[in-house]
């Protein structure tokens, strides 16, 4: 179904841009992968960090208290999270947050969500507490804000270039639903952004995301707060890491539009905007540095259940620790922030 209406699009108009590819298979109204499918647990597509243990959303948690109250305790805040899948994460902020009354109570609960499927699972989820759903960063009331995101930027769509002897050119999605390669109007400022690359290596820009990481700057430099943002890329990393994952596994991206997950490795670099203090680690550097070894201990001693398995897969160098990066970023600076030394 959406093949088709991918494909009607590019006879009429010729090749698409890469990123009305993702947006279209992602978010179709109807039938985009995080509208019509089940993407997340064992049956689903993928698994993330807090749908594997509690741990990571309370040690999140945890990070996210130490930084309103290091900021002096703001008395109303915007508690919001991106993309928040099934609600997972914020329930365990949530929960642990009750260690810390006075943050609940001046914490304002927002969920940046597109999927209305979605929408519906958290609001169940997340019940007891008074969330609102935000259409945007700007629909928000102007407070400090302390924000989260899980493998929410890694979904926002990219556009990939590539130099070569006749200058940058734009990777398109042609009929029959291939690449092939075109000039394109409004080239972003690549030589500028990646100097020095090699002739033939592919380049991948996400101007969503920089408009969002906008968004969030000037709020945390004028109004105070912090973000953390968790997922899988580098610093500044270069090369093609577009992929479609579907049922654990990596598939084909064209082979059925709107079934798979799309996703491309996070640039963290180009989230980080003149005027916040940044802190860069791998999700085992930050979980380590945050406690995950106690907690892990009191919570086996709770429950009764070993836990170890989880606590690897979580930092372990060849399961997420490594391949995770933990972005952070707050707005003026500060002696010391936990997780980043
Ligand atoms: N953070 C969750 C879910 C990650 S999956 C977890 O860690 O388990 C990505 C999430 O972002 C999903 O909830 C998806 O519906 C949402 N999402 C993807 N693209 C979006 C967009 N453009 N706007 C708002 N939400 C989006």
């Amino acid at each position: 179904m959406l093949r088709k209406i991918i494909e009607d699009e590019i006879r009429a108009h010729g090749p698409i841009r890469l990123d009305r590819y993702m947006e279209i298979c992602l978010s179709h109204p109807e039938y985009g992968y995080y509208t019509s499918q089940q993407p997340f647990g064992r049956k689903g597509d993928f698994i993330t960090a807090p749908e594997i243990s509690q741990m990571f959303g309370e040690l999140v948690g945890l990070w996210l208290i130490h930084m309103w109250q290091a900021q002096g305790a703001p008395e109303r805040f915007a508690l919001v999270e991106l993309g928040p899948g099934r609600g997972t994460l914020m329930a365990d902020i949530l929960r642990v947050a009750a260690v810390m009354p006075a943050f609940l109570r001046a914490a304002r609960v927002f969920l940046f969500e597109s999927s209305p499927r979605l929408r519906v699972e958290q609001k169940e989820r997340l019940g007891k507490f008074d969330i609102a759903h935000i259409d945007g960063l700007d629909d928000m009331p102007d407070m400090p804000l302390y924000l989260v995101a899980n493998e929410f930027f890694d979904a926002l769509p990219i556009r990939q270039f590539v130099k070569n002897d006749f200058g940058w050119q734009e990777r398109l999605v042609a009929e029959g639903l291939a690449f092939s390669l075109g000039k394109t109007r409004d080239m972003p400022d690549l030589d500028r952004r990646f100097r020095g690359i090699e002739t033939g290596r592919i380049v991948e820009t996400r101007k969503e995301a920089e408009a969002m990481s906008a968004v969030i700057t000037k709020k945390i430099t004028t109004r105070g707060g912090a973000a953390i943002i968790i997922d899988y890329g580098d610093y500044d990393g270069v090369g093609d890491t577009f992929q479609a994952v579907k049922q654990h596994k990596m598939v084909d991206p064209f082979a059925g539009p709107g079934k798979a997950d799309l996703t491309a490795h996070v640039r963290f670099g180009e989230l980080v905007q003149n005027g916040v203090e940044p802190g860069f680690a791998t999700q085992g550097e930050f979980l380590t540095r945050m406690g995950i070894d106690e907690r892990r201990k009191v919570l086996e001693k709770a429950s009764g259940k070993p836990l170890g398995l989880e606590q690897a897969r979580l930092i372990g160098d060849d399961e997420m620790g490594n391949a995770f990066k933990v972005l952070a970023m707050w707005g003026k600076p500060m002696q010391h922030v936990p997780g980043f030394l």
